[in-house]
């Protein structure tokens, strides 16, 4: 990055010119008093869900901030996180004239958004340890690359990027630099939301969805500076994230104890799980994971994907990507789920 970051050269001029949609309760925000409110066209009738959210998140950002220690304007809330990395490209590219950069293997939703958006994604594969590839990446830096996506620790291998490659990209890296930390929380290694402060093109995404055990609901984090999030509330959706989502994840959330459980369990459960996968004569090697996940290379990816199907147990066959011929990756379930994984593919071995 520049030393003098200009965040004017990266947003796309329509959206740094935008005026935002004002919704009914952005214009009468004090919800303290008694008031009688007649001016959204809600339904009076009491449904507990007739009036419309709150389009800020106040009392569950206020949660996050706590448990976080970011402050809340440094906060955005979507949709899931797939919600927020859309808005992220909506924000900073241009179509038919921007590009992003990407690190395959990796999350296929970048790729997915930038074609969505007509932004061209350019692949730089990651080396043989799975690392970004330094060189190859910056030798992209130009106008006109507006973001680098850095799934930190990666799906699907599960590793975690060394510290100093991504700290040197977030100095060299002309544009945004966006750190998916949907796996952080299984993670031992640190978040880089402790970096906000340091880099004005930083931005950081983090989900309920994982480790938090709420994909159903649907949230997605982003931090960032705040001049980086008054750019993208200009363009959110007024009520992307509905009332049942945010009382939900309130509610959960302060129940630190069970989550806290749930993810050691699964932690442990990966742990036992990665050493009973290497002695399957057919799987080759696995990758040391810091996540839920295990990407294992095995003889045959495709028959050993069917054979498992055959016996019940869907997993997610990675083989398409590149450095991922024959791999498999398997979720880290409940133990009764992953002794039966194990005792299909002793099975399987036969
Ligand atoms: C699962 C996953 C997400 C989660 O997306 P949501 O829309 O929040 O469910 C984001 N990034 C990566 C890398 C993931 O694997």
């Amino acid at each position: 990055m520049s030393k003098q970051f200009k965040l004017e050269r990266l947003v796309r001029p329509n959206i740094m010119a935008l005026k935002p949609y004002s919704s009914a309760r952005d214009e009468f925000t004090n919800f303290e008093s008694d008031m009688v409110y007649l001016d959204a066209n809600e339904n009076p009738f009491p449904t507990e869900v007739n009036r419309y959210p709150d389009p800020w998140q106040k009392q569950l950002k206020a949660v996050l901030a706590d448990q976080k220690k970011v402050p809340t304007d440094k906060m955005l809330l979507g949709n899931g996180s797939d919600e927020v990395l859309d808005i992220l490209i909506r924000a900073f590219c241009e179509p038919a004239k921007d590009s992003v950069i990407t690190l395959p293997p990796t999350y296929g939703m970048y790729k997915v958004l930038a074609d969505i958006h007509h932004i061209k994604n350019i692949e730089v594969p990651l080396n043989e340890d799975f690392e970004p590839n330094l060189k190859e990446i910056l030798k992209y830096n130009s106008e006109r690359t507006k973001m680098l996506f850095i799934c930190n620790p990666n799906n699907p291998t599960g590793n975690t990027f060394s510290e100093e490659r991504v700290s040197t990209l977030l100095d060299s890296f002309n544009g945004i630099v966006v750190i998916d930390e949907a796996y952080i929380d299984f993670s031992e290694k640190k978040s880089w939301l402790n970096a906000l402060a340091a880099y004005p093109n930083l931005v950081i995404t983090q989900t309920l969805s994982k480790a938090y055990g709420m994909a159903g609901i649907r949230l997605g984090i982003c931090y960032a500076s705040a001049e980086i999030i008054s750019v993208l509330n200009k363009l959110k959706p007024p009520y992307n994230v509905n009332s049942l989502t945010q009382s939900f994840a309130i509610n959960r959330l302060k129940d630190k104890n069970k989550l806290k459980n749930h993810i050691c369990s699964i932690i442990d459960e990966k742990n036992s799980l990665s050493k009973v996968l290497l002695q399957v004569s057919f799987i080759k090697s696995i990758i040391p994971s810091d996540t839920n996940f295990i990407l294992c290379r095995v003889d045959d990816a495709d028959f050993r994907y069917q054979q498992l199907i055959e016996h019940g147990i869907v997993v997610r066959n990675r083989s398409s990507q590149v450095l991922c011929e024959n791999t498999l990756r398997f979720t880290v379930g409940t133990s009764a789920e992953n002794t039966k994984l194990i005792h299909t593919l002793k099975k399987l071995e036969a």
